[in-house]
């Protein structure tokens, strides 16, 4: 297939080194998806991984109901796809935790199933 019968869809810039290569996810007239730009393999899996599956660290706060503070800050242990913030997000908003929190401390075990736990991002004491 020739260059001009593809077209850019998506630009990704790759983080995984700080060389920062920029990916071009091009789609040709079948459909078929390519990728250019990256400079070695683990760009390439980067790139996939980040048009086909997405995922971020979630971070957010959770209520708390004897804490010195009515919130703490959490974040997910593991980056979960980004199709699932929405719906992890709703569950953080259910729960309320107890006070003394520890950094680290599992807040929500395996949050919508996805083997992923919400921990907390510091310590908090009671009131
Ligand atoms: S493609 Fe390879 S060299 Fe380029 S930023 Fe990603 S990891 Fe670094």
């Amino acid at each position: 297939m020739s260059e001009s019968s593809q077209s850019v869809i998506k630009v990704i810039r790759c983080i995984v080194c700080p060389t920062g290569c920029e990916i071009q996810v091009k789609q040709g007239q079948k459909g078929d998806i390519s990728f250019e730009g990256y400079t070695c393999e683990r760009g390439l899996e980067y790139a996939e991984q980040e048009y086909y599956e997405p995922k971020r660290i979630l971070t957010t706060t959770i209520r708390v109901e004897n804490g010195l503070l009515p919130l703490i800050p959490i974040r997910t242990d593991k980056p979960i796809l980004k199709d699932k913030i929405k719906n992890a997000l709703k569950e953080i908003a259910k729960t309320k935790v107890k006070a003394p929190i520890k950094m680290g401390d599992i807040l929500i075990e395996n949050i919508l199933e996805l083997g992923v736990n919400i921990i907390a991002s510091r310590n908090l004491i009671e009131r």
